[in-house]
């Protein structure tokens, strides 16, 4: 019932030379798997060179990260404006700028309805530190961070938006969550919550994806699991081959 759905976070990598090689390089491969939303999200400097290579093709381009107001004095912020000049989708409190800049829940929340004003869709990241893991908090934290960050979200906006279930000690660890566990905590906390504000009928068609390690090996052992629609991928989605395998992988389950 859900479209299947695949984007790679290429997180603070490659140059702009360098994207125009990686795209060419997954181009054909990506354009076969047309049963799955594909989205490449690039960095910044990369978005319009690559945004021309996507052009005719069915695979959808994202930012990182965006600012929520349209402009201003706001030093090396980027806004919906400037996004949405190439982008259909933008990530949204990815747990290194959560870590690393100070991210809120309620920063995510502003720059979601920016998102949605625009018309961008979000790719809406969540997920427990391994701390808040260890201490079995995990349900609170993902709970308030979906409360929170999607506070006062219209049911319309909610369905076409995509949240991305990542716990934080998964990512770049080269050590995933095991896909039963995260099949659990998606079904039973994120679906549950969203089922929530939303209602049962929207909750059932929000996508939620699962992101952390996934690598070609792995991914159906994510994507057969009921509640888990599709990846967020960061490493293995610099390596073209990975990426369209990951990409098949997400076909039929
Ligand atoms: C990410 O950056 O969202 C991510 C899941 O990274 P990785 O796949 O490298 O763990």
């Amino acid at each position: 019932m859900r479209k299947p759905f695949v984007a790679g976070n290429w997180k603070m990598n490659r140059t702009v030379e360098q994207a125009t090689l990686l795209v060419a390089d997954m181009l054909p491969g990506l354009q076969t798997v047309s049963s799955v939303d594909r989205v490449l999200c690039p960095p910044f400097t990369s978005l319009m060179v690559v945004s021309g290579m996507l052009a005719g093709t069915e695979i959808g381009l994202g930012a990182q990260n965006m600012y929520w107001e349209e402009q201003g004095a706001y030093t090396g912020e980027v806004s919906p404006l400037m996004i949405k000049e190439f982008c259909q989708y933008v990530i949204l409190g990815h747990s290194e700028r959560r870590k690393y800049y100070g991210e809120t829940d309620e920063g995510v929340n502003w720059k979601l309805k920016a998102a949605f004003a625009h018309n961008l869709i979000p790719i809406v990241c969540i997920g427990e530190t391994l701390e808040e893991n260890e201490d079995g908090r995990t349900a609170d934290v993902v709970q308030r961070q979906v409360l929170k960050g999607l506070e006062g979200i219209n049911k319309t906006n909610a369905e076409a938006m995509v949240v991305a279930y990542e716990p934080v000690w998964a990512i770049g660890t080269g050590r995933s969550a095991s896909p039963e566990a995260a099949n659990e905590i998606i079904g039973s906390i994120v679906r549950k919550n969203l089922a929530a504000i939303f209602g049962e009928d929207i909750a059932a068609k929000i996508r939620i994806l699962y992101g952390g390690s996934v690598k070609s090996s792995n991914a159906k052992n994510f994507f057969v699991q009921s509640e888990i629609d599709g990846a967020l991928v960061g490493g293995a989605s610099l390596k073209a081959a990975e990426f369209v395998k990951i990409s098949e992988a997400a076909v039929d389950n």
